[in-house]
């Protein structure tokens, strides 16, 4: 099979990512071999390409946002079968047994593995998941519109929720990209006021098109005070800004995986008054669970921007150059 490769981490304008060709991979015994028919295109996969995020793997494929077919399955499992259709995401294994891993928190586990970075992901004609990792997806959603819920929705998902959103309330989002403009449908349909905080008029636009009560550059202030945020731009110079924007007992929920360092806070501006500012690491896979349930029953949509697998390297560089809002999303032309 071909799969995208990348041989040495660097700036995506370097071409770190080579087309090889590979053995299609062997699942085991828990494992399923998934044909990939599209993979969404997240920016964890733009950090592991450029060497943001360490090397967990040699040469790996990104990519985990997998909605594809099971091809095969390991001896063990007994709940899929070939044709299925499946979604494969970031949190691929833990170790089912840690402190976390025993209180839900399997989010948390010291021993956990990713799709794209400590196994190879869905930039490529097959992948291979844990049958207990994948996920059933909805049936009537197209591939391209359900990939990016995979992770962009998912993550946005655990973000609202971390973010401890009161029923009705002022929520703003910083940052709308692919997880935002998901994260801002569910809180849209659970009757928030959102208030989007972004650079691009595009995506300024978008927001207001998909029902936010206001759009503003994410340097400005919100037209009210808010009791929710969620960073989503990986820009630690906006967290003063966002906790400068809460209301008194507000929550920041810092969504991403990658922050640029965040500079000192001042105390009595910026978290005094019971303000608080949480991370939000990967996710459970009841978040996952949930958040597509939320997703079929509410029409959540993904803005989407399809390109062929073969030309991974563009979206990555127009991902990363911000030339399109909401998602980019590949669809497999290699086999
Ligand atoms: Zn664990
Ligand atoms: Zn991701």
């Amino acid at each position: 099979m071909r799969a995208w490769s990348v041989e040495r981490p660097g700036p995506v304008e370097a071409e770190p990512l080579r087309l090889v060709e590979r053995p299609v991979p062997v699942p085991r015994a828990d494992e399923l071999l998934v044909r990939v028919r599209a993979c969404g295109v997240c920016r964890t996969d733009l950090h592991v390409t450029e060497g943001d995020l360490p090397v967990h793997r040699t040469g790996v494929t990104p990519g985990h946002e997998v909605v594809g077919t099971v091809a095969g399955t390991g001896a063990g499992v007994a709940d899929f079968a070939v044709g299925d259709r499946v979604g494969v995401a970031w949190l691929r294994r833990t170790d089912g047994e840690c402190a976390y891993c025993l209180r839900g928190a399997e989010n948390l586990c010291p021993h956990s593995e990713y799709t794209g970075w400590d196994a190879d992901g869905g930039y490529a004609e097959y992948t291979t998941v844990p049958a207990a990792f994948a996920y059933r997806l909805p049936g009537a959603l197209d591939d391209v519109v359900l990939a990016p819920l995979l992770c962009a929705g998912i993550i946005g998902y655990r973000a609202l929720r971390r973010a401890s959103l009161p029923a009705g309330g002022r929520l703003g989002l910083y940052g709308f990209g692919g997880s935002a403009h998901l994260c801002a449908q569910v809180a849209l349909a659970e009757g928030a006021r959102v208030h989007v905080l972004t650079r691009g008029a595009e995506a300024r636009r978008l927001a207001v098109e998909l029902g936010a009560a206001s759009a503003r550059d994410a340097y400005e202030a919100p037209p009210e005070p808010l009791d929710s945020a969620v960073l989503f731009a990986p820009v630690g110079d906006l967290v003063p800004v966002a906790l400068r924007a809460l209301d008194r007992g507000g929550v920041l929920a810092v969504a991403g995986i990658h922050l640029s360092d965040v500079p000192s806070l001042n105390y009595e501006r910026e978290l005094f008054y019971e303000r608080e500012l949480r991370s939000v690491t990967s996710n459970t896979r009841a978040d996952g669970r949930e958040f597509l349930a939320l997703a079929e029953r509410h029409g959540v949509r993904a803005t989407t921007h399809p390109y062929p697998l073969s030309e991974a390297p563009r979206a990555l560089r127009d991902l990363k150059a911000g030339r399109f809002d909401g998602a980019a999303v590949l669809v497999n032309d290699l086999s």
